[in-house]
């Protein structure tokens, strides 16, 4: 898009010729909380007049790390005890994988057609798309993929499967969310052959889609719960979660299983702590949900194929590719920020902060709409 930013403030972003943007996709499901959230602002500040980095993570025991650690796992299944801090959902994911292959002593995954886990060379491996893959082969061996939502392959999950890897609902994959059942019907045929179920959280997590994590609203607890992108409330930030049962096998042969300099880094704890206490203050989850139903009010265009999605992690399929180059480019002269998914090119991503106002979001959708009716 090309723009030169000044600066950022709540809903909007601002660039150098101070024009005004409304984010309606979060920095990507990022700024959940907006831009410079002040309690998170002072949350950093505050910590920037203590210490930043002091030692590479895990030898030293660091306040703001143990104090979020405590908070973050007080709010997840009691399985889900323990919590390695890194710096990006990449690499929690890499982190989840690694673990995975060292817990159950395999090496085969299963992932999905669609998925996307990150561009490391492990999450880019059980990430489902060949043209992001191929000029990269060979990448991880014996990774399966199967259709998102299909029963059909559910029997490649075997006893030599370290991991499932996924997402309960696709995001780059264009917003598809996972069955009920179905999710219920992987996590039961993991169960049955020893595999662990990684559930990668990056983008669906700190209510994006009106529960604190999906897995909530899903009633299921994976093995390993992957988080990054709104978690550090606009600072880098990433965890895999898991029990300490599995955490274990991180901790001898070799005793360093899993090294990171600047996991975990005091700064971004500070942050993150401070943005899920801001989020667990205030009813985020209603939001997000108003959001969805104010979102398909408004988008009543004929040319809208399916609003699709769940709370504020949504989509608006249009009719073709070239609509949605349009509606996208004619959106931003406006001053909305819009996108597309790293899967779809007919779909406009629709992510705004859970703090807009429904004033702006009214506004924001009604020029969507009307920009949507003129190019079709
Ligand atoms: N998993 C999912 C579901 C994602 O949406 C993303 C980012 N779009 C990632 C992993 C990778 O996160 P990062 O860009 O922080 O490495």
């Amino acid at each position: 898009m090309g723009l030169e930013v000044e600066r950022a403030e709540g809903p909007y972003i601002y660039t150098s010729n101070d024009k005004q943007y409304v984010d309606f996709i979060s920095g990507i499901a990022v700024s959940s909380l907006g831009h410079r959230h002040p309690k998170v602002v002072k949350a950093i500040k505050k910590q920037v007049d203590r210490h930043l980095h002091v030692m590479v993570y895990g030898e030293f025991i660091q306040e703001p790390q143990s104090a979020y650690a405590d908070l973050l796992t007080s709010q997840l299944p009691d399985q889900l005890e323990r919590v390695y801090f890194v710096n990006s959902g990449t690499e929690a994911n890499e982190g989840a994988l690694k673990l995975a292959k060292k817990h159950t002593g395999r090496h085969k995954f299963v992932a999905f057609n669609h998925g996307y886990h990150g561009d490391t060379q492990g999450s880019l491996s059980v990430t489902g798309r060949d043209v992001y893959r191929d000029p990269y082969l060979p990448l991880l061996p014996d990774v399966h993929f199967l259709d998102f939502n299909s029963h059909d392959g559910l029997s490649t999950i075997d006893e030599e499967t370290a991991a499932v890897i996924m997402e309960p609902i696709q995001g780059e994959g264009g917003i598809i969310p996972a069955q009920k059942e179905w999710l219920q019907a992987v996590r039961n045929r993991c169960d049955e052959v020893g595999a662990l179920l990684i559930l990668d959280e990056i983008q669906t997590g700190f209510f994006r889609t009106g529960s604190l994590f999906a897995l909530h609203r899903y009633g299921i607890t994976p093995d390993i719960l992957c988080l990054a992108k709104a978690m550090g409330g606009g600072m880098p930030m990433g965890a895999f979660v898991s029990s300490s049962k599995i955490f274990e096998s991180f901790m001898f042969d070799p005793p360093l299983n899993h090294v990171t300099t600047f996991g975990g880094h005091p700064v971004s704890c500070a942050a993150a702590h401070a943005t899920l206490k801001e989020l667990l203050s205030d009813d985020y989850g209603k939001r997000a949900k108003k959001i969805e139903s104010i979102v398909r009010e408004e988008l009543t265009a004929e040319a809208i194929v399916e609003v699709r999605g769940v709370g504020a992690m949504l989509g608006m399929e249009l009719r073709d590719k070239e609509l949605t180059q349009k509606v996208v480019e004619a959106c931003l002269s406006e001053g909305i920020i819009l996108g597309w998914t790293l899967h779809s090119n007919t779909l406009v991503r629709l992510a705004p902060p859970l703090i807009i106002e429904e004033e702006l979001l009214h506004s924001s959708l009604q020029t969507i709409n009307q920009k949507v009716e003129i190019h079709s």
